[in-house]
């Protein structure tokens, strides 16, 4: 999905479509492909680390397992020589907060000798529609900061879905990025088997950060971010990976009530009817220099029901300073979209003011049914663009 034009970016295209994978679990998927990983076992507690320990060898690392990146500076990766310093690792890990995900799962993998680090990732360039694929012998950091640092050291390539990666275009794709010379066919080899596992496995991102090469010249995956396509889950046995998942608990919420929602970081509450106008609503509020708590899309018929369990799922959204319903009325005509809301506040106790545009068939009748029902915490505004600054208003207020 591209960015639009007030630079809302929809963290996701459709909701409960991508399925990530915990570092462990993108491992065993890469060995499936041949990818060299290191040996290691999931555990949920320390006895279970210990032993883990014991059974792969010493030195090990003792590694969080959230979703979430950055866990060697947040203290999530440490290396442990012998069963004490397993046990002391693993009982700090434990119960880690790694960017607000605790941490569960650890991973116990035997340790490497590292000489190199670097980064290597597959995605797709919907704009390009091509995959893409970067290598940069600058791994092991961020790779945002290597883009804004040192973009030169990014080798990208995109492949056209159809010629597939072939291994010339691999080998010169190795070459300017500069790797260590001395292991070209090695990571030419990896990285075509990790070409294979994003498109074969049906992966959205396929990312080895950090890429290394250990002191015995093997080019090797150290840890793994992979993103599997969930429209693709029918090929697969993906349950063990659903299991893992962590929603959004706005999302659970809204899909246990059959909503399209998507959660978002701002203050103003979106309801609209049809997905493009809720995509219009994001933009509006972004226009008018607010930010969208949320994308909420009630969809046709917006009964007295609907409009409260859309209105109940926004209004646990403690970050909501106000609510702006959008209504474009088509077969849903404008009385029975106002007799759902007048319907939804009763059934609801609604903390954040509301902002209402309903405009389309029937219009002024909903918007006479409404107008006793108006005051300073529910709002009527005849245009979007309008409802929307009053609603961006009303959010700064509260
Ligand atoms: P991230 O911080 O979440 O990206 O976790 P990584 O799995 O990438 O580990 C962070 C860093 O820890 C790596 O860049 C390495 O420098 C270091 N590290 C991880 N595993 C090993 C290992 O087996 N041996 C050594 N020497 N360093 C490791
Ligand atoms: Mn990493």
């Amino acid at each position: 999905m591209s960015l639009s034009p007030f630079g809302y970016r929809p963290q996701r295209v459709t909701t409960f479509s991508a399925v990530d994978l915990l570092e462990y679990q993108g491992k065993q998927f890469f060995a499936q492909f041949g990818i060299p990983v290191s040996d290691g076992r999931p555990v949920t507690t320390v006895d279970e680390a210990v032993a883990a320990a014991e059974a792969v060898g010493y030195p090990v690392v003792v590694k969080a397992q959230v979703h979430a990146g950055g866990r060697g500076k947040a203290g999530g990766v440490k290396l442990a020589n012998n069963a004490d310093e397993v046990r002391e690792h693993a009982g700090n890990i434990l119960g880690l907060d790694i960017s607000g995900h605790i941490t569960r799962i650890i991973w116990i993998e035997i340790a490497s000798d590292i000489s190199e680090e670097y980064y290597v990732s597959f995605t797709l360039d919907r704009s390009a529609k091509k995959h893409l694929g970067m290598l940069s012998k600058e791994g092991g950091v961020e790779i945002e900061q290597v883009a804004v640092e040192n973009p030169d050291a990014i080798a990208k390539i995109w492949i056209d879905p159809v010629d597939g990666l072939t291994e010339s275009v691999c080998r010169d794709w190795v070459l300017a990025a500069n790797l260590n010379p001395s292991i070209t066919d090695g990571a030419v080899a990896l990285l075509l088997k990790l070409y294979t596992a994003y498109t074969d496995g049906d992966a959205d991102l396929a990312e080895i950060n950090p890429l290394i090469v250990k002191t015995d010249g093997k080019v090797h995956a150290l840890d793994a971010k992979v993103t599997l396509d969930n429209n693709a889950q029918y090929r697969h046995e993906w349950d063990e990976y659903e299991a893992t998942q962590v929603r959004d608990e706005r999302e659970e919420a809204a899909h246990a009530k059959g909503l399209q929602y998507v959660g978002l970081d701002g203050t103003v509450g979106v309801i609209a009817n049809g997905a493009g106008l809720a995509m219009s609503t994001l933009d509006v509020v972004n226009q008018a220099g607010g930010k969208p708590a949320n994308f909420l899309d009630i969809g046709g018929g917006a009964n007295a029901e609907v409009m409260a369990g859309a209105l109940q799922v926004i209004n646990d959204d403690p970050n909501v300073k106000s609510i702006f319903i959008n209504i474009f009325g088509g077969i849903t005509r404008g009385e029975e979209v106002a007799k759902g809301i007048i319907g939804a506040l009763e059934m609801v106790n609604i903390e954040a003011p509301i902002v209402i545009r309903l405009d389309g068939t029937n219009a002024e009748e909903g918007r006479a049914l409404l107008a006793p029902h108006l005051s300073d915490k529910l709002v009527s505004k005849p245009t979007m663009l309008e409802a929307a600054a009053a609603a961006v208003e009303l959010a700064k207020k509260n």
